[in-house]
């Protein structure tokens, strides 16, 4: 019997952690805010603060949007993000990507404050993330995948993990995760040579390549999880991950559909983040003490 893995019940499960968080944050007259900052008018970073904005209203969060022209000086933008960084009533920040490339990313994101950084992006968190630090804001992707392994009691100690994707915002720092967990983690690019063999030896396979019907039943162990992070659209327009999921689906253990897998998950970190970063505001020296 295969496990269709819930990305619903995961962020239900972890909005009441959320709510708990926030009534707490109340009692002490915090009112934790996040703030959405997004440079031009790109249709995926519109519709990712959408959904985020939707989450944050759904949990009664606080919200502020800073939208500035794709034109804006680099400067000018350095200038606003500093203030915004430095706002006291400002607990969380989402910085969206892409900025135009006139703005230098690197940048932007070595000033942010990494109390405030909700989408773990600065090197101080990727750090903490790489040394295994127990103070940390983990990348939100990553951190929904592990939410969803936790969520069904999944083990991680001693497995083959295969991670097909190697980017710096999901697949590297996925891959640190699971090795914290004591895991024996293969991590794999468009350069891997024979991923079937890669990925037909792994107890779990985590796909985030953005590649449509890249994991096949021939990729996949009898019995393994399987876990879909890729967002691609097909001919009809449909929203499909990177694992062939009729195909798969019976042959795994557990899997995540798409959507309403880990997709459904990472808006909803993205706020449980906010509440730990306000918790971490109130006393900085324990988070940035090394
Ligand atoms: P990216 O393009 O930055 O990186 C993709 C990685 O996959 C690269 O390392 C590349 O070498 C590898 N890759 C691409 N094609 C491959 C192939 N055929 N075989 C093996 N490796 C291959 O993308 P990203 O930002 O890491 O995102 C990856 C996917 O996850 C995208 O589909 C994206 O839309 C999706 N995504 C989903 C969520 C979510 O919440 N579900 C969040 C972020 C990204």
């Amino acid at each position: 019997m295969t496990t269709i893995m819930d990305g619903k019940a995961v962020a239900a499960h972890l909005s009441e952690g959320i709510q708990h968080a926030l009534e707490e944050s109340h009692k002490h007259g915090i009112q934790p805010k996040v703030a959405f900052v997004r440079v031009g008018d790109l249709s995926d970073s519109i519709s990712y603060e959408r959904a985020a904005m939707k989450r944050f209203e759904k949990l009664s969060i606080e919200t502020e949007q800073y939208h500035f022209p794709e034109d804006i000086s680099a400067r000018a933008f350095l200038t606003k993000f500093r203030e915004i960084n430095e706002d006291y009533s400002i607990n969380g920040i989402l910085l969206l990507q892409p900025l135009p490339e006139h703005i230098d990313m690197k940048r932007v994101v070595e000033l942010m404050n990494p109390m405030k950084d909700i989408d773990g992006m600065t090197p101080f968190n990727l750090g903490q993330v790489l040394t295994n630090e127990k103070n940390r804001l983990e990348p939100c992707t990553p951190a929904g995948v592990m939410e969803m392994l936790d969520f069904y009691d999944i083990d991680l100690k001693g497995k083959n993990v295969t991670v097909v994707g190697a980017s710096a915002v999901v697949g590297k720092p996925l891959s640190l995760l699971f090795m914290n967990r004591d895991a024996t983690v293969t991590t794999c690019n468009l350069y891997t040579d024979d991923l079937t063999a890669k990925c037909s030896t792994a107890d779990v396979i985590v796909s985030a390549a953005g590649a449509m019907n890249l994991i096949r039943a021939e990729h996949v162990k009898e019995g393994a999880i399987v876990i879909d992070v890729g967002i691609n659209f097909n001919d009809e327009g449909k929203m499909v991950g990177d694992v062939d999921y009729e195909g798969v689906k019976e042959k795994a253990s557990y899997i995540t559909p798409v959507p309403g897998g880990v997709g459904a998950i990472t808006t909803t970190v993205l706020a449980y983040h906010l509440m730990m970063a306000t918790d971490y505001q109130k006393e900085p020296v324990l988070f940035l003490e090394r």
